[in-house]
């Protein structure tokens, strides 16, 4: 993760003295834009969706100058299309953003994101008394509080959390199988 914010804080050094207007007329061939992120954001998105990790070209503007929210970030990926889980982190990351495919320098569908009232499976509770954490089939369910700055709360032990609290359930998920396994491994080699 480090490495990765360490290349992008590269190319923002670059991208920030680029002008809107050069990052408009930056068209890709085929992939998705994301526009109108809250400014400060696209960071955020690229790291938390696993987008960052993609070896495709990728444009970010960070600080773009936006006539609607003085300021907002900007994400162009080429040949990526964003899976539903990823819609759905964007909407809670940046309720905000607009999300255009493009095909052949054109736009084929334009998708805005909506933070929804209830977020289910997509965040996990790091409560650990939390039942969603007992072990049990139980898909983790919040209540959206507050939508600016966001404020969450989890239906079943009742903890709040703000953004830059939450951990996407998929890759947590993922991590700690992975653990569980190298763990089991070591105590079955010792054996
Ligand atoms: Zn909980």
């Amino acid at each position: 993760m480090n490495v990765i914010s360490n290349i992008f804080q590269s190319q923002n050094f670059i991208l920030k003295n680029m002008s809107e207007e050069k990052l408009k007329i930056d068209k890709i061939k085929k992939g998705t834009v994301i526009d109108h992120i809250d400014s400060g954001y696209a960071l955020t998105i690229l790291n938390l969706t696993g987008l960052g990790e993609s070896p495709n070209l990728m444009t970010i503007g960070v600080n773009v100058s936006s006539k609607k929210y003085n300021k907002k970030d900007i994400i162009k990926i080429e040949g990526v299309f964003l899976n539903q889980i990823q819609l759905q982190q964007i909407s809670i990351l940046s309720p905000n953003s607009k999300i255009s495919l493009i095909e052949d320098y054109k736009v084929i569908e334009k998708k805005k994101v909506k933070l929804p009232d209830i977020i289910k499976s997509l965040i996990l509770c790091r409560s650990n008394t939390c039942i969603s954490n007992s072990g049990e089939p139980i898909d983790t369910e919040f209540n959206v509080l507050e939508e600016k700055p966001l404020k969450i709360q989890c239906v079943y032990c009742n903890r709040i959390y703000k953004l830059d609290e939450i951990v996407f359930s998929s890759k947590e998920k993922i991590e700690k199988r992975v653990k569980q396994s190298i763990e089991l491994q070591n105590i079955l080699d010792k054996s």
